[in-house]
């Protein structure tokens, strides 16, 4: 192995919604930390998210919910629109009972870096391999793509759900994929535009459509179309080029006339495509070993969860928040058993270890049921389930509580 060039305390690799949202909840806490991401810049890409009440209450702990409640309205209605193969049409309009809003996601990764301190994060630094610090040991050694390598006593896996180092590391199975294309972006409306602050959902032909109002002058939807035909290659084609087939097939479809117009007036620069959806079963998330020593993860790498019911960035906030609470807890015991007798070192890494614990059993419940809930949605929209299987899907959707979104209603507590 190459000689080791640096050591840290904290590591999160991954600079996404997870990672920046760990760093500043232990920054926040007066723990340091260094964020390492691949990218050469803050990934923004991806147009808007939705954002429900507990999303926002783990904005309101981080302290950036103000500034990212002034970008995006309050979504008042979600309005379903579901066309059947003989043409029948079902419409339900039912209101909103908690917070919600789409941000863009370029504001929300802004505001969660820039409170950072200088240097907290390195871009353009991709972690190939993870090894032990040595037998036994709590911390790691990464070893970077240009060869370099870094110690350090805890590392954090927000590496995402595709190809996790860190989820590799700690013996999880790779997440799964769906082969269904997701188009997204953004349309302006300069003189402000004439929809209800509300969520559409259109389900048409094989296509789940979603609308939702940011600001009065600004639209967010995407386009989950069906199963691509093989050799159909999207993602070598140019966005626009999609979007031209996006809108052709919705026009097949007989799509309302004013979803086509704000696909066809989208801002090309904000387009955006996604050929797969990733997600890991609710089983694996349940049995799943997410801790060697002082190494874990957070976010997308731990419990991917797709598109379904719109809860992955948020429940990534709410790890943020548990697992910095945790290790600064344990950073208090270490520390008072430092001052009580200078002459014992303070049991550091059994104490690291059992905050990870810690963190590990307050979220796997919590996050077990949004993986469930998340994968039935699934199955019902993205695959035809027989009768039987879809009672059964919506019986569990009931227990869930998922009509009236309880999974909105959770606090992850203060931080
Ligand atoms: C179509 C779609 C719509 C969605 N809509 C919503 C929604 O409305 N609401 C919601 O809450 N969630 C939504 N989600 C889910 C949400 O986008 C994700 O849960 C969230 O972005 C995950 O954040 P993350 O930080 O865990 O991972 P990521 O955003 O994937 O970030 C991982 C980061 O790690 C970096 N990285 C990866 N490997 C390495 C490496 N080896 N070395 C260094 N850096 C590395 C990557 O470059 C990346 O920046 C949606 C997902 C999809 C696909």
């Amino acid at each position: 192995m190459a000689e080791i060039m640096e050591a840290h305390g904290i590591v999160i690799v991954g600079g996404g919604i997870c990672g920046l949202a760990t760093a500043l909840a232990l920054h926040r806490k007066g723990i340091a930390s260094l964020v390492l991401e691949k990218s050469e810049v803050l990934r923004a890409e991806g147009a808007g998210i939705g954002v429900q009440a507990n999303g926002w209450r783990a904005l309101e702990e981080l302290g950036v919910a103000d500034e990212l409640r002034k970008t995006a309205d309050l979504i008042t209605t979600y309005h379903d629109v579901w066309r059947q193969g003989d043409n029948k049409t079902t419409r339900e309009r039912y209101p909103v009972r908690t917070e919600f809003r789409c941000l863009n996601r370029k504001d929300l990764i802004e505001a969660l870096a820039k409170d950072l301190p200088a240097g907290a994060i390195r871009f353009g630094c991709r972690i190939a391999t993870i090894h032990d610090d040595h037998p036994g040991g709590h911390g790691a050694v990464l070893t970077m793509v240009d060869g370099t390598t870094m110690k350090t006593k805890i590392l954090i896996g927000c590496d995402g759900s595709t190809n996790s180092v860190v989820a590799k590391y700690l013996g999880l199975p790779p997440v799964r994929t769906i082969p269904r294309p997701v188009f997204r972006g953004f349309t302006s409306y300069p003189h402000g535009h004439q929809f209800e602050n509300e969520f559409l959902r259109l389900r048409v032909g094989g296509f789940f459509i979603g609308r939702l109002t940011i600001t009065d002058n600004l639209v967010h939807f995407f386009v989950t179309m069906p199963t691509p035909s093989p050799g159909t290659a999207l993602s070598a084609m140019d966005l626009t080029e999609v979007r031209d087939l996006v809108l052709k097939d919705l026009q097949d479809h007989e799509c309302p006339a004013e979803i086509i117009d704000v696909v066809r007036g989208s801002d090309p620069e904000s387009l955006n495509l996604v050929t797969k959806l990733w997600y890991r079963p609710p089983w694996e998330v349940a049995f799943g070993g997410f801790q060697k020593g002082a190494v874990t993860v957070a976010g997308d790498s731990m419990h991917a969860m797709g598109p379904f019911i719109g809860q992955g960035g948020s429940a990534g906030l709410e790890d943020a928040i548990v697992l910095a609470r945790s290790l600064a807890r344990a950073v208090d015991v270490v520390d008072s058993a430092g001052k009580d007798d200078d002459d014992r070192e303070p049991p550091r890494e059994e104490v690291i270890g059992e905050a990870i614990g810690a963190y590990i059993r307050e979220r796997r419940l919590r996050l077990v049921l949004l993986s469930l809930e998340s994968y039935i949605m699934g199955v019902l929209l993205v695959r035809s389930p027989s009768p039987v299987v879809k009672l059964a899907c919506i019986a569990v959707l009931v227990l869930l509580g998922s009509k009236s979104l309880r999974h909105a209603n959770f606090d992850c507590g203060r931080l």
